[in-house]
């Protein structure tokens, strides 16, 4: 079964068995220099179990955008064994680790033989979007590999043999979409041209509530629980805010109005002053029960339309 939704699995023997006790802490780039498609690429690596070259990559990634899956990302694929000299300095604290047990190693299918094929948009999209899941499933971090991990060229370990591989490579702007998705919480979807953030649970965020959860520490799980609404009294626990725009999430509140502008709800304040009123509001209907023989006394406030 492959990791990644959507990828075919085509596996091989070529990987070291759990890592041989590590975790994997780089995503590496790499192209083909050769090969048409995913899957071609992934029958020459089964080709080459047992031979004297044995060779593989976790992924494929080819320009149709097809992914491939050919080691599982619990196992260390055979894709950089070699660290050349002129080596990237991060990669010096590895000491006698191969740097095939803490790595990520992800195939792009290039026909020229010198990698210089830039990616296609199918690729390019497919590769982008990998990488963030793996990232994502490994607590890689999303930028640039230094000492504690991130996103490298095979070029960075092996200058000398490996100068041109990945070849051109849209760093930039794997970047850029790696540090706006990252602050996107796992699962959720954000449409960036609409300027709408889809929660899982189908509803969305907008405008300045947006801003906010794509701006702050924000957990996966505080899903909205109904869309933006207006509300003439946004909080009973402080009338004087007056009216505004509320959304309730299931761990947060956050509200907006024309004077205060965009401010997190203090839930455990508002909370209290609720439970209070229905205490009161209980005892009110228990002495109703007790007294009258009804419960149905006039409500002590007018609920909120
Ligand atoms: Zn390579």
């Amino acid at each position: 079964m492959p990791e990644e939704a959507g990828a075919t699995w085509l596996p091989n023997s070529n990987f070291f068995a759990g890592r041989e006790g590590h975790t994997p802490r780089y995503v590496v780039l790499h192209g083909t220099a050769g090969g048409i498609s995913a899957a071609q690429i992934a029958t020459y690596f089964q080709s080459t179990q047992g031979s004297e070259n044995p060779v593989s990559s976790h992924y494929i990634v080819d320009q149709q955008g097809l992914v491939v899956q050919c080691v599982s990302e619990a196992d260390g694929a055979w894709g950089n064994g070699v660290l050349s000299a002129g080596h990237a300095a991060y990669w010096q604290h590895l000491g006698s680790v191969n740097p095939n047990n803490v790595t990520i190693s992800i195939e792009h299918v290039k026909a020229s033989f010198d990698n210089a094929d830039q990616l296609s948009e199918a690729q390019k999209s497919a590769s982008f979007q990998l990488i963030e899941h793996v990232c994502r499933r490994h607590g890689i971090p999303m930028r640039a590999a230094d000492e504690h991990g991130g996103i490298a060229s095979h070029a960075s370990l092996d200058p000398v043999t490996r100068a041109r591989c990945p070849g051109p490579y849209p760093w930039e702007e794997l970047f850029a979409y790696l540090q706006h998705n990252s602050l996107v919480p796992a699962g959720w979807r954000d449409d960036t041209a609409k300027g709408v953030l889809h929660a899982p649970n189908g509803y969305v965020v907008i405008q300045g509530f947006r801003s906010y959860v794509l701006s702050h520490p924000w957990a996966a799980d505080n899903w909205p629980l109904e869309n933006e609404h207006h509300r003439e009294q946004l909080e009973r626990s402080n009338a004087a805010l007056g009216g505004g725009s509320i959304q309730r999430f299931r761990k947060t509140t956050l509200e907006w109005t024309p004077r205060a502008g965009l401010c997190e709800q203090w839930t455990g304040v508002e909370m209290m002053e609720l439970e209070r009123r229905l205490d009161q509001s209980v005892g009110t209907i228990n002495r109703g029960t007790m007294n009258q023989g009804t419960i149905n006394r006039a409500p002590t406030e007018t609920p909120t339309p």
